[in-house]
Order: structure tokens, then C-alpha cells, then sequence
């Protein structure tokens, strides 16, 4: 099988800075005031700082590719399908 993920994982330590454009200089922030903590903890999103230009913001680990989409697609098609049997199989047992 093939991979069935929808969110991929992704470092964005190697990715370009947002304010500066150099790579390779995003490190990983600590967490300042309690609202970036939760935030850290809750949501995909980390804090990290540019070691160039002292940029400092939030990057998600994940990115969503085209195949994320057509994996949601199969999720979404098999979850109707499986409500579809569902239905017809209530329909036809229980007695009303
Ligand atoms: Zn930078």
C-alpha cells in the first residue's frame, strides 16, 4: 500500500527563512508566554527563529501535497460507502 497519510511531516528547520530567504538557518524557538505554549501543544504549528536575521515566527511540521487530497477523497468515499451498507442493512433487519 501506498502512503495513506493526509498531513506529511516535514522539517522546517531546512526550509528557507520567510523574511530573509536563507536556508538552513530556522532553529527551533522556546516558548515565550503561555498563548505560544498552548499553541505549540495544540496546534501543528512550532516557533522558530532565524539564526541570520533574527526572524521569529510560527511553521507547521506538516504540509498537505495533491496526494493528500485524493487520499481524503478515498477516506471520504469509503466512510459513505460504509454508511450507505449500513443504512441498507438496518433497513432491511430491523423491524419497524
Ligand atoms: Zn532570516
Amino acid at each position: 500500500m501506498k502512503n495513506l497519510r493526509i498531513l506529511i511531516p516535514k522539517d522546517p528547520a531546512i526550509e528557507n527563512c520567510p523574511n530573509c530567504n536563507a536556508s538552513g538557518r530556522l532553529r527551533r524557538s522556546r516558548r515565550r508566554t503561555s498563548l505560544e505554549g498552548f499553541i505549540k501543544t495544540f496546534t501543528m504549528f512550532n516557533i522558530y527563529r532565524c539564526k541570520s536575521c533574527d526572524w521569529r515566527g510560527y511553521k507547521s511540521g506538516y504540509h498537505i501535497t495533491k496526494t493528500s487530497f485524493k487520499t481524503l477523497g478515498i477516506y471520504l468515499l469509503v466512510a459513505l460507502i460504509s454508511g450507505m451498507i449500513i443504512r441498507v442493512i438496518i433497513s432491511k433487519f430491523v423491524v419497524k
